[in-house]
């Protein structure tokens, strides 16, 4: 497909240029775990594919590859492939590229399991990591060790929403010959390429925005071939891959990410700088807001943003925390996010009472000024 397409064209497109059976609109879900060879002969001189070059789901399928060839072009990366979530795309990753006596640089606020497999579970196989701030390149350089191998970030991270400087800490890796890995879950691939800045492996949680719908759980590698082919061999021997269902829904989420995208960025960032303005508020954490610290840095690096980012308080007691959000009638109460329902997290910042608290609030895809009164309604319940 030509590539002077807009990438929004280019989605709708890519790997359709060919009807599909019964000129059918949405891609066939190939629910099959084989596929034989119309001969012996041809099985054994093609080693072990068919005609189509297919031979077993947990390989490769039609309907997960499609999504694989439209997500390495939103990424702008030679390949990607699906794995069955988030956390299996990048255990996957992690895992292809250490080797016992390996050294990892973590960014701190990475999401919190994929700092537990590092930090607890690869230690068993003689894997040591190194966690930094990582708000200036500097911070990583300093942490790395003869044995480093890898350098692990995701911006912005999902509970602060610190940056990492993806281009400047991806030159620093290259000169080294250190591997760079980032979770682009946050901005998806719609509002950030970490390739195209130069890292080296990008990683979604599909489970989230790329899906879009919260009945999807996925997850996704993208890179250059080289790096692909060995990560599809881990993919391979672990089994963690994608089946043709989730794929099919995960084809369908993207159909609708960039307009979801520009829904998410207008509506996360009206309702932030309304509730800048609260006075229940002290600050919002927000990389779109120029109030961020590295506000600079989100607009080189990134083009928009996600709908996720959080709020603190002024001390409070944990029943008025509890108390403004039993008033709230459109916010629901749960850990994901990337759906088309508004949600909300908080917890106490300090063992004290009272305590200032930190707010996670995920806009989804009411309308914006229907959230903000019910957030007026809720936030009086927060004043000290
Ligand atoms: C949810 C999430 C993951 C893990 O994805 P799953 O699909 O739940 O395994 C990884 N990174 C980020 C930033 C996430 O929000």
């Amino acid at each position: 497909m030509e590539h002077d397409l807009s990438l929004e064209t280019l989605l709708q497109h890519l790997g359709e240029e060919t009807p599909f059976p019964y000129g059918s609109v949405t891609p066939p879900i190939v629910q099959t775990t084989l596929f034989t060879a119309p001969s012996l002969r041809v099985r054994n001189e093609q080693g072990g594919l068919n005609d189509a070059g297919y031979v077993y789901t947990r390989e490769s399928n039609p309907t997960v590859r499609l999504a694989e060839q439209k997500l390495a072009a939103l990424e702008q990366t030679e390949d990607a492939l699906c794995f069955a979530s988030g956390m299996a795309a990048i255990a996957s990753a992690i895992l292809t590229f250490t080797r016992t006596g390996d050294h990892v640089v973590c960014v701190e606020s990475a999401y919190p399991p994929t700092r537990t497999l590092l930090e607890s579970w690869l230690t068993r196989y003689g894997v040591q990591a190194t966690f930094v701030a990582g708000k200036c390149p500097d911070e990583f350089e300093r942490a790395l060790q003869p044995n480093t191998r890898m350098i692990y970030l995701e911006s912005p991270a999902s509970m602060v929403f610190h940056l990492q400087d993806l281009s400047a800490v991806s030159a620093l890796a290259r000169e080294r010959g250190i591997l760079t890995l980032c979770d682009n879950s946050w901005a998806t691939p719609i509002y950030q390429n970490p390739h195209a800045l130069g890292v080296d492996l990008v990683l979604h949680s599909a489970s989230k925005y790329l899906g879009g719908h919260s009945d999807l759980l996925a997850g996704v590698v993208a890179g250059r071939t080289e790096h692909i082919e060995q990560v599809r061999q881990t993919r391979s021997l672990l089994g963690g891959v994608l089946e043709p269902f989730g794929a099919w829904l995960l084809l369908r989420g993207l159909r609708t990410l960039p307009v979801r995208m520009t829904r998410a960025h207008h509506s996360g960032l009206q309702v932030a700088e309304w509730l800048e303005q609260q006075p229940q508020v002290a600050r919002v954490n927000h990389p779109g807001l120029p109030s961020h610290p590295q506000h600079a840095l989100a607009r080189k690096q990134m083009r928009g943003y996600g709908s996720l980012f959080s709020f603190e308080t002024h001390p409070i007691r944990a029943e008025q925390a509890y108390a403004f959000a039993d008033c709230l009638r459109l916010f629901r109460f749960g850990c994901s996010w990337g759906g088309y329902e508004s949600l909300l997290l908080g917890w106490a910042q300090a063992d004290t009472e009272p305590a200032p608290w930190l707010f996670r609030i995920y806009i989804g895809l009411e309308n914006p000024d229907d959230l903000i009164r019910d957030l007026q309604g809720a936030l009086p319940a927060l004043t000290p």
